[in-house]
């Protein structure tokens, strides 16, 4: 792209890192300590976005990157934000209602001074959900003292959410395998579609493509893999399955993940965590497009290997930015006092989905390359023109 060699090194890190301690009274009387964190990658473009994850695995490395992927979502869909992230080391799936509400009210007040509705908007990632946020929120509210709904998005509706938020990262992946099916002439009905992952995303994307006739035969849980060639019976896992999306483990023939996501299929969606799909399987994935639909599934590795072989790969921060997008639509309702109707949510969603695949489906052709560097250079170049003509960079 010819920048000069200080926008790279400038866009390598976030611009700021905060890292925290947060002493939480257990239920059993004692007191644990969490350690938090909240990567800002750039906020040239204006406040920085992102969500927030609660997860065993998290590390400062993993935020700071997952911020600067938000940064290159939010210039792929062109939204008038930065990238951030936050984290907290913890396992939610141990943890009582009361822990969790005093571990996302602690975490607040450890960054309070760096966040809020014009500096920095939090939203749920792995593991969070809207409770999460309420809690959130309302500590927030009480730390400032005024009411402040657009300081973090994904909220309950009844607390300022947006209808259509929930459900936004699924239905903006839909809208991408659309147009893809379109792009290769394929119907979405009878395609025979493996999601791995069946928690916030992977589970309403599979009602959905269930509902439009495709074949779901496949989905994976944190625990283990269901596969049916001839199709899985999905409102029966969605009533069955707990409040993490687990399921594998009431059926006896349940399979690895690794297995499951080397079986055929048409479509593979890996909808749970980084790094799944690597050097060492990238050989053995057996279907032709894969749209990932969590963050970072892919490896560079991998995708080399995955291009060699034909398949094609619709990127993560064009795929799954659904979710950033209505949490925009979220803070613009916010901001002015007026809520829209669940129909106006979708159809403008719909719309930011076509601008944005249309955008980086021209950016691959023009130069040559696959989506996924095409969607890289269309978040960098927004990144480095908001930064140089700001003035940093020049
Ligand atoms: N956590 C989601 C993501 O990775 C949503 C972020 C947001 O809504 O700010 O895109």
């Amino acid at each position: 792209m010819n920048y000069p060699p200080q926008v790279y090194e400038f866009i390598k890190k976030p611009m700021r890192f905060l890292e925290v301690s947060i002493p939480v009274r257990m239920d059993n009387g004692e007191v644990q300590i969490f350690q938090g964190y909240r990567a800002q990658h750039n906020d040239a473009k204006g406040p920085t976005k992102g969500g927030i994850r609660f997860h065993p695995d998290v590390t400062a490395e993993e935020v700071k990157a997952l911020a600067g992927w938000m940064s290159l979502k939010c210039g792929v869909t062109n939204l008038p934000y930065g990238g951030a992230k936050g984290g907290i080391v913890c396992d939610p799936r141990r943890m009582s209602l009361g822990e969790l509400e005093r571990l996302s009210r602690g975490y607040v007040r450890a960054v309070s001074q760096l966040v809020g509705p014009t500096k920095d908007i939090p939203a749920p990632d792995m593991y969070t959900n809207a409770q999460i946020m309420a809690w959130m929120l309302d500590e927030y509210d009480q730390i400032r003292e005024f009411d402040s709904p657009g300081f973090i998005t994904g909220k309950p509706i009844a607390l300022g959410g947006s209808k259509g938020r929930e459900t936004a990262t699924s239905k903006g992946v839909l809208y991408t395998l659309q147009m893809v099916c379109e792009i290769r002439k394929m119907s979405l009905k009878d395609t025979k579609v493996i999601i791995q992952g069946f928690g916030n995303v992977g589970s309403y994307l599979a009602q959905y493509l269930y509902g439009l006739g495709a074949k779901v035969i496949g989905i994976g849980d944190a625990l283990g893999g269901l596969y049916d060639e001839n199709g899985l019976d999905i409102p029966y896992l969605l009533d069955n399955r707990d409040s993490f999306g687990i399921i594998s483990n009431h059926f006896s023939n349940s399979i690895t993940n690794q297995e499951l996501l080397e079986k055929p299929c048409d479509v593979l969606i890996p909808a749970a965590i980084s790094g799944v799909i690597h050097k060492r399987n990238a050989e053995k994935i057996n279907c032709q497009i894969v749209i990932e639909a969590a963050n970072g599934p892919t490896t560079k590795e991998a995708l080399q290997i995955l291009d060699e072989r034909g398949i094609l790969l619709v990127p993560d921060i064009l795929a799954n930015s659904g979710g950033v997008v209505v949490s925009y639509f979220e803070w613009c309702q916010n901001n002015q006092g007026y809520y829209w109707t669940e129909e106006t949510v979708d159809e403008r969603l719909q719309e930011k989905m076509k601008e944005s695949f249309a955008n980086v489906v021209a950016t691959a052709k023009k130069y040559q390359v696959n989506l996924k560097i095409a969607a890289y250079i269309v978040g960098i170049q927004q990144i480095a023109e908001a930064s140089r003509l700001r003035g940093w960079l020049n």
